[in-house]
């Protein structure tokens, strides 16, 4: 399985994750605001992530972490 954690209190609602994901499973939560005063990602259906690591690795701050357990 495939375990995605997003650290949305570091995210800065850039959105520049959401553009590369092949799957189309990352948006900006415009329902939430974090400490910062950004709309931190969110993923929409992590079962259905392929692990393919383009998030993480465009995430400039880090906030991204693709895991399999
Ligand atoms: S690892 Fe790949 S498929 Fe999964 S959320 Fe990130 S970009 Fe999308
Ligand atoms: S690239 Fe990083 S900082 Fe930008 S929206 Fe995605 S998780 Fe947040």
């Amino acid at each position: 399985m495939i375990s995605v954690t997003l650290n949305k209190e570091r995210c800065k609602g850039c959105g520049l994750c959401v553009e590369v994901c092949p799957k189309q499973l990352l948006q900006l939560d415009a329902k939430t605001t974090n400490d910062k005063g950004y709309h931190p990602v969110m993923i929409t259906d992590s079962g259905s992530c392929i692990a393919c690591c383009s998030c993480a690795l465009r995430c400039p701050d880090l906030c991204i972490e693709i895991r399999e357990v």
